[in-house]
């Protein structure tokens, strides 16, 4: 009879560690002194915080470098249509550099109980998103974190090719908020990452997302109601620009 309750107390234990909502800071652990979005020391925030996720943002230089970068600008310069030492040149706004992927890599993998969320921003041709997703991916077995990366995207083709190139497990979220969770499913896609605005008008999707084995991110919510939302219908994850207030909520 002991034995059996004890049994029953790990399961419970078990679920309620599955059911708990989780925080990925956007663009990294960035609302802190000093810090900016995108910045390497906005991923060693989110890791010294144990939050679950630290996402940032990935575009290809005219030079074919993977940068940590939102774009399409960079101070004057398209970061897309601009090489690489160009873009370096211009420090960010707390005076740190524009960080390569390859030197965000080395940083996620000093502590890899935070996950690199890993947004793969839209490139003007298909030709060259099959290429920025192919050369991500390699860099990411060299780095050996291919279980510790999570992948994003906006375009469809994008969040294909990663299901398409990638490796088995893969985890791979669509951000527009145009597909179904269903839909989702059948491209093989693991998760749904749709903006708070989508899902409170298809709170529906959460629990159909949680019935085809599918997560469910939230983003970008900021402001405690929001949070206290995402957290009350179960979502999986929010994604949020401020992890303080998500990680009180969460009694983190
Ligand atoms: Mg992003």
């Amino acid at each position: 009879m002991k034995k059996l309750l004890t049994l029953a107390v790990c399961l419970f234990s078990v679920t309620a560690l599955c059911a708990q909502t989780q925080v990925i800071a956007h663009r990294g652990y960035h609302a802190t002194k000093n810090s900016v979005r995108n910045s390497l020391s906005a991923l060693v925030n989110a890791q010294d915080a144990g939050v679950y996720g630290s996402e940032c943002d990935i575009n290809e230089t005219a030079d074919g470098v993977l940068v940590v970068v939102h774009g399409p600008m960079h101070e004057k310069y398209r970061v897309q249509e601009t090489d690489f030492a160009t873009l370096r040149a211009q420090t960010l706004a707390n005076g740190e550099i524009l960080p390569t992927l390859e030197e965000y890599l080395v940083q996620a993998k000093k502590n890899t109980a935070t996950k690199l969320i890993i947004e793969i921003k839209d490139h003007n041709t298909p030709a060259r998103e099959t290429r920025v997703v192919k050369n991500i991916l390699k860099m990411v077995k060299k780095h050996k974190l291919v279980n510790d990366v999570e992948y994003i995207a906006f375009r469809q083709f994008v969040c294909d090719e990663l299901v398409k190139w990638g490796p088995k497990g893969i985890k791979v979220a669509y951000l527009n908020g145009t597909l179904t969770p269903e839909y989702c499913k059948g491209l093989g896609y693991t998760g749904i990452d749709y903006s708070f605005k989508v899902m409170q008008q298809h709170p529906n999707w959460i629990k159909e997302s949680h019935d085809l084995g599918l997560t469910v991110n939230i983003w970008t919510v900021n402001d405690p109601e929001g949070i206290k939302w995402c957290i009350d219908n179960k979502a999986d994850y929010i994604t949020t620009d401020n992890p303080a207030e998500a990680m009180r909520q969460l009694g983190m």
